[in-house]
């Protein structure tokens, strides 16, 4: 299934609604209105954020009065749109550097929302842009994880430092960094352990690992498909250990929209990247207006 495509269809059912209208009353959009609120909550976005966004909206519509050729749907679909780039953060944000020595970017998760992958991806995405990176290997529990990183590293020929399981990630994290400043590393990419669910180790060690770095970056890589939950993991990471953004990943995945929708406006935080694939080449920076764009259809 398209991502967004049951959204769209149901936002297409509001615009409907108004067809032969003259133009938006407080009357005609309660309808309208009716069947944003059910697209949204459909496409499993969180409750607080849809029910702004209606208000918001409804406030607006009745606002506009008659405007001469464009018809009161299209009024809508513009006030929509409008204000789906809002809630997604408004302007693309974007990754910040250092100003002098390697940027640092940790980057936190729980177990198999492709945090692995997003490293190597990220690597290849700044290599393109000519930074240089290093990865570290900072998942001591799984020494699968490491493999797999290194592996991944390979792939995008880019330098990954590993020191095994019987180092603690603080450490291994403070090594991989001096080991970037000798080489001259741009970014260095830290990948850190992570869980199935949230636990006081998991946030223990991550702090640990920040206190050493003093990282430009945190970002916290989150699945799409896990919907309004996303939002829900970025406000407690970022209450535990204080984030700089989220990276969204498998939205190519038959996810229904709720996460991209949820994220900056319950957590405050912006996504910065997104995923969309199992290819190095699958990472892009997250655009609120083209987002919206494609959820308008
Ligand atoms: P980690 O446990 O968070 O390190 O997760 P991994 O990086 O090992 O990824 C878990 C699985 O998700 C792997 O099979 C990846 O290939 C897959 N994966 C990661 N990112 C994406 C994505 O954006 N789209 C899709 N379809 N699969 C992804």
């Amino acid at each position: 299934a398209e991502m967004f495509g049951q959204l769209t269809s149901g936002l297409e059912a509001a615009w409907n609604k108004l067809k032969g209208e003259e133009v938006l009353t407080k009357e005609n959009i309660v309808e309208p209105m009716r069947d944003i609120r059910r697209a949204l909550l459909e496409a499993d976005v969180s409750l607080p954020v849809v029910r702004r966004f209606i208000q918001s909206v409804s406030e607006q519509a009745v606002g506009v009065g008659l405007i001469r050729g464009v018809r009161p749907d299209q009024q809508l679909v513009k006030i929509v749109n409008e204000e789906l780039v809002k809630l997604m953060g408004g302007d693309v944000s974007e990754l910040v550097f250092a100003k002098s020595g390697p940027t640092v970017i940790l980057l936190a998760g729980l177990q198999g929302v492709g945090k692995t992958t997003v490293c190597a991806k990220l690597a290849y995405y700044l290599k393109k842009q000519g930074k240089s990176s290093m990865l570290v290997a900072g998942d001591v529990y799984r020494p699968a994880a490491i493999d797999q990183l290194v592996i991944l590293g390979q792939q995008v020929d880019v330098p990954v430092y590993a020191a095994g399981t019987d180092v603690k990630p603080s450490e291994i994290a403070r090594q991989g960094l001096e080991e970037a400043i000798k080489n001259n590393i741009d970014v260095v990419i830290v990948d850190t352990a992570g869980r199935l669910q949230i636990d006081k180790a998991m946030m223990d060690e991550l702090k640990e690992v920040k206190r050493a770095l003093n990282p430009t970056e945190v970002l916290l890589v989150v699945d799409a498909m896990t919907g309004q939950e996303a939002a829900a993991l970025v406000t407690t990471f970022n209450v535990e250990i204080g984030i700089t953004g989220a990276i969204l990943t498998k939205l190519d995945g038959d996810s229904r929209g709720g996460a991209a929708l949820s994220v900056k406006e319950v957590s405050g935080k912006p996504i910065k990247l997104v995923g969309r694939g199992e290819r190095m080449e699958d990472l892009e920076p997250f655009y609120p207006d083209r987002m919206a764009g494609r959820i308008l259809g």
